[in-house]
């Protein structure tokens, strides 16, 4: 049993910090816990939660931003252009508004900042020798970019019959099913696909450049090695094998892009006049940020608890990653 004594260490190397140890907050646990799952069921879907948000924005951005299916029957450059632009404008809204609003107007100073510590600036270690001016450029290069390009490949696939679709009106279940599945599809192979990058071959080469950012902020969520993008994106790829809509891949689209951005953000929630509005980033995930062998996947999913890898942000946890990692890279 944990106790709580080691609590004082984690409150002098945090600003802020959710009361530890983590709660299991995995929607597959055995045996199952019914009010847990409605809790988990109402406060993701049944209120104006991140999810609900992205998905009306996916409704929004198909009826009135994206082009539609048929235009992309035949590549031109035009409906790709505006894809891309679309992208463009819709990551720097919200990647650029939440550090605007967190990092530059302070717009909660740091209440449910975990970090104590500002973004970095004149440091060698950051392209531009700044943390946010690098983060930005490798988000709105092959970040966006590749984004872009898996978006454009499916819509193309969709027009063209290559991959399955179906209407909302034939098949309603399926489509408020997969809408609640996307989100935990993404996390299982984030996580499989984290792991890998763990390897320290791969690590040193390409998932390095994502975790300089030992601090995060909004930037950070899609600013990765572009070999990472295409391995984190690939996530995508479920939608050429699933029956989906286009509503799901603009969904999915916003989900791995702006919403890394969200999750990304440095801060638990964003407050609006003192109460928690809407969720942002998770203490597991900047735990994996600090510590880095640990929290590979989220919270949701089981896998960190299962494969022994999981930090409930107690000492012992950090002791235990701190000699993983010690393992890893003796060789
Ligand atoms: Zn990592
Ligand atoms: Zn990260």
């Amino acid at each position: 049993m944990r106790q709580t004594s080691h609590q004082s260490q984690m409150s002098r190397e945090w600003n802020y910090h959710p009361d530890l140890p983590l709660a299991n907050a995995s929607i597959f646990q055995w045996p199952p816990r019914p009010a847990f799952l409605l809790h988990w069921l109402l406060r993701n879907w049944l209120m104006l939660s991140e999810r609900v948000l992205m998905v009306i924005a996916a409704i929004g951005l198909w009826a009135f931003a994206y082009p539609a299916l048929q235009t992309a029957e035949n590549f031109a450059w035009g409906w790709v252009a505006q894809v891309w632009a679309v992208n463009m404008v819709m990551m720097v809204a919200v990647a650029g508004g939440l550090h605007w609003y967190l990092y530059m107007r302070k717009g909660q100073g740091k209440q449910l900042k975990f970090d104590h510590r500002n973004p970095a600036k004149n440091n060698r270690l950051w392209k531009f020798s700044n943390q946010v001016h690098d983060n930005m450029f490798w988000t709105l290069t092959s970040g966006v970019a590749q984004l872009t390009a898996f978006q454009v490949v499916t819509m193309w696939m969709m027009a063209n019959g290559y991959a399955p679709t179906i209407s909302f009106a034939d098949h309603p279940v399926w489509f408020v099913l997969a809408m609640v599945l996307l989100p935990i599809w993404s996390a299982f192979h984030f996580y499989w696909i984290h792991r890998l990058l763990h390897v320290p071959f791969f690590y040193q080469r390409f998932h390095a450049l994502h975790h300089r950012n030992i601090n995060i902020g909004p930037w950070s969520g899609v600013s990765m090695h572009p070999l990472e993008h295409l391995l984190y994106l690939s996530s995508l790829a479920i939608h050429w094998i699933v029956p989906t809509h286009p509503i799901l891949l603009y969904f999915h689209i916003i989900y791995q892009g702006p919403g890394a951005a969200m999750s990304h953000a440095g801060y638990e929630d964003l407050l609006i006049r003192d109460k928690r509005r809407l969720a942002l980033g998770t203490f597991y995930h900047q735990l994996h940020h600090r510590y880095y062998e640990c929290n590979y996947g989220n919270q949701e999913m089981p896998w960190d608890r299962w494969f022994g890898t999981f930090h409930d942000g107690t000492d012992e946890g950090t002791k235990e990653t701190k000699e993983r990692r010690r393992k890893m890279y003796q060789t």
